[in-house]
């Protein structure tokens, strides 16, 4: 593993500036030559094996960044990557969206914003904020006062961009503002809708045209002292967005909001998301984190802690390892897997629940998990902790794996209650 580093990362279609609607070129749109990426977090010879030779520290130390927090959930500095999604609902329709973040916060989202495109939807707030539990997020462009409005009806956090508002008077209100209510900003720039003296300047809506937006933003709330600031950067794109947050990191301590804007259906969106966050996340970049999907905002959760479970940087829920099946199969490995993974969506113990379709890697790979089957000749084969613990017949197995998660997920319930309260009577 001499002289590894994250370079690995960055093939060719990150070293190069993409242009919109023509794709990639070989040199940079600023005539300079290919982009020089940062080496980031390169490890020494004398430090030993690369992070990635051990497969329980595979993502590389993550980036120090400040924490700021949105309400009670700390975002950055070492705190677990919070998950958020975004309602699709109309926010003046208060029940559509409370009731839509009801089943986010059931999904495990941890923070949520709304769009407020206008009053109606700045009235609702007060009453949104009222019935739902977890951070709120207002989602505003443009209109200062709707900023102040949501300040006002008790929002966690703005996402609005400062060098939009138009005016250095409106900017001093709308941050004298968050910081009356003590209220987070996220600058979210995005390549959509840059500054046109930006894309003129880089030649369209490049990477550097997306930071340099971003830096901008951040200056006008230096320069006002408020610093509970988090951005993100967002592409269509993989490589934009890539390139765009490592040369962000590079250049700020805030904490890193990602995310693959309109990236797509529930399957194309979710295959984008893990390859663009995921490499992010793996480089140690990333404090919280949206799946954009063309979905059920409830699918968005789901698909984010997919990643950070895959990353081994959240723990949370069943964990289901499935075999792909073949000619040997002796179970119905595809339909058994769905319906296990509905019926302990409710878990959030982080267990892992292996079903496999016949003798030949089942019994290993069931072995691994907490809880595992694998399919045999009439009956399958039932294994806990890499012991056997029987065989079932087909039509048992999954009220069998059933049972045996969910007794398991309550007796770690068990246990973390007593940790908690130092109380060994629990
Ligand atoms: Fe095929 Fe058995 Fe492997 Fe599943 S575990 S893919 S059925 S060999």
């Amino acid at each position: 593993m001499e002289g590894w580093s994250t370079q690995h990362f960055t093939d060719r279609v990150f070293l190069d500036t993409p242009v919109p609607g023509v794709g990639l070129l070989p040199q940079n749109s600023l005539g300079g030559g290919p982009i020089q990426l940062p080496v980031l977090n390169q490890p020494s010879a004398a430090e030993g094996p690369a992070p990635c030779a051990d497969p329980t520290q595979f993502v590389l130390a993550r980036r120090k960044s400040i924490q700021i927090r949105v309400r009670d959930v700390k975002v950055g500095g070492g705190a677990p990557i919070a998950v958020q999604s975004m309602c699709n609902t109309y926010t003046h329709d208060v029940e559509a969206t409370v009731s839509q973040i009801k089943r986010l916060e059931a999904a495990g989202c941890e923070i949520v914003r709304v769009a407020v495109p206008d009053e109606r939807a700045a009235n609702a707030l007060a009453e949104i904020k009222r019935r739902t539990h977890i951070p709120l997020v207002a989602d505003i462009h443009f209109d200062y006062r709707l900023a102040l409005m949501a300040a006002e009806a008790g929002v966690d956090c703005l996402r609005i961009n400062p060098g939009n508002i138009n005016g250095e008077d409106r900017v001093n209100e709308v941050v004298a503002a968050s910081k009356d209510h003590g209220i987070s900003i996220r600058i979210g720039v995005n390549a959509g809708s840059l500054e046109k003296n930006l894309l003129d300047r880089f030649g369209g809506a490049t990477s550097q045209a997306i930071v340099e937006s971003g830096l901008r933003h951040v200056a006008m709330l230096e320069k006002r002292g408020f610093y509970e600031t988090k951005i993100s950067l967002k592409a269509s794109d993989v490589a934009r967005t890539v390139l765009a947050y490592r040369l962000m990191a590079q250049k700020v301590d805030y904490p890193l909001h990602l995310g693959i804007t309109e990236s797509g259906s529930l399957r194309s969106g979710s295959v984008k998301s893990a390859v663009g966050l995921g490499i992010l996340l793996s480089e140690g970049i990333g404090d919280t984190l949206r799946v954009s999907l063309a979905s059920d905002p409830v699918d968005e959760v789901d698909v984010a802690f997919e990643i950070l479970k895959s990353l081994q940087l959240r723990q949370k829920g069943v964990n289901v390892v499935a075999c792909p099946s073949c000619g040997r199969v002796q179970i119905d490995v595809d339909k058994l897997t769905l319906e296990i993974e509905k019926e302990l969506s409710h878990i959030d113990a982080p267990i892992t629940v292996a079903v496999m379709g016949c003798e030949v890697n089942g019994p290993g790979e069931a072995r691994e998990a907490d809880i595992g089957v694998a399919g045999g000749h009439k009956r399958a084969l039932m294994f806990m902790k890499g012991e056997k613990i029987g065989l079932v017949e087909y039509a048992d197995i999954k009220k069998n794996l059933v049972r045996e998660v969910e007794t398991m997920a309550a007796k770690i319930a068990k246990v973390s209650a007593r940790e908690m309260t130092g109380d060994g009577d629990v």
